[in-house]
């Protein structure tokens, strides 16, 4: 089987390498179609295409959007888009604001909980002052001492009912798919196993994706656990999508998997590249 990663990040949004080092990592990994899916942001295409042509590995442009589903934050990938599509550009432009005012607010938070300075900390870290992300909050804390590492900051720090935990609502479901297929994309449910829904309410995001036109879920992702390749692959056979791959990394030591050792999707599924190449 070809071996495809379709899920990263580079300084584009959190991740902590640039887009063209992201590549090399990808390449060393024995990646052959690789895909750059930063956060709501697609200005690290043209550098990550570039880096791939020049290192011989075949490229799809990539995004992850952020999605608000249920009251829960849901990340809708899309793949093969036209990054240059002005519907997408501008959606997803109208999604990033109001992430400097809610790291704001973070850093309040941190600073009442008595962790002072976490906001000019955290933006150390940041490549693009438009996507300041919690990620970033947590390198700041582990690099501080805070924590011992990025897990254990969204355990005790950076998630619902923490003291650093601030709502925030992102594009809607309709957007998000509108966005990716007006752009002449595929659109594709990331680490599904990672949100908190029971079987019905995942049931119901299946549904009401596709009949908005989404394709495929993640079957293999450095967010699930290897019984959880089995549970979406079956789930994806069973909802007729496609399945995708990626490792969802972020940077060196802060991926479960890296690269060259997420396995392969499981007999039986349909790869969202099969009629890529
Ligand atoms: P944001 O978009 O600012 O809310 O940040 C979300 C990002 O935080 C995700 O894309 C992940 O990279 C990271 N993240 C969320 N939960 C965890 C976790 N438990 N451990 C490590 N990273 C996480
Ligand atoms: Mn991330
Ligand atoms: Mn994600
Ligand atoms: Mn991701």
């Amino acid at each position: 089987m070809l071996k495809a990663d379709l899920h990263c990040h580079s300084t584009v949004s959190d991740g902590a390498l640039a887009p063209a080092v992201v590549a090399e990592h990808a390449h060393r990994g024995g990646v052959e179609l690789w895909a750059l899916t930063d956060h709501d942001e697609v200005g690290g295409i043209p550098a990550a295409r570039e880096a791939a042509k020049a290192l011989g590995m075949r490229f799809v442009a990539g995004v992850e959007i952020s999605v608000t589903y249920a009251n829960e934050t849901v990340h809708i990938v899309g793949l093969d888009i036209d990054e240059t599509n002005e519907q997408l550009v501008a959606g997803l432009a109208s999604t990033r604001t109001g992430r400097d005012a809610r790291g704001r607010e973070i850093g309040a938070q941190l600073a009442a909980a008595g962790i002072p300075g976490a906001y000019e900390g955290a933006l150390d870290y940041v490549g693009n002052p438009d996507l300041m992300s919690r990620t970033h909050f947590a390198r700041f804390l582990v690099a501080r001492g805070i924590c011992n590492n990025i897990n254990e900051v969204f355990k005790n720090y950076l998630s619902e009912g923490k003291p650093g935990y601030v709502p925030h609502r992102w594009a809607t479901l309709e957007q998000a798919v509108g966005w990716i297929k007006g752009a002449g994309g595929v659109a594709v449910i990331a680490h599904p196993g990672r949100y908190k829904f029971g079987p019905m309410v995942e049931g119901a995001l299946f549904d009401r994706f596709k009949e908005l036109g989404g394709v495929a879920i993640e079957v293999v992702t450095g967010s699930h656990t290897t019984d959880q390749y089995g549970k979406y692959a079956l789930l994806a056979k069973q909802y007729g999508f496609l399945a995708s791959r990626g490792t969802d990394f972020h940077g060196p030591g802060e991926t479960r998997v890296d690269f060259a050792h997420l396995p392969p999707l499981p007999a039986g599924v349909t790869p969202i590249w099969h009629d890529w190449v």
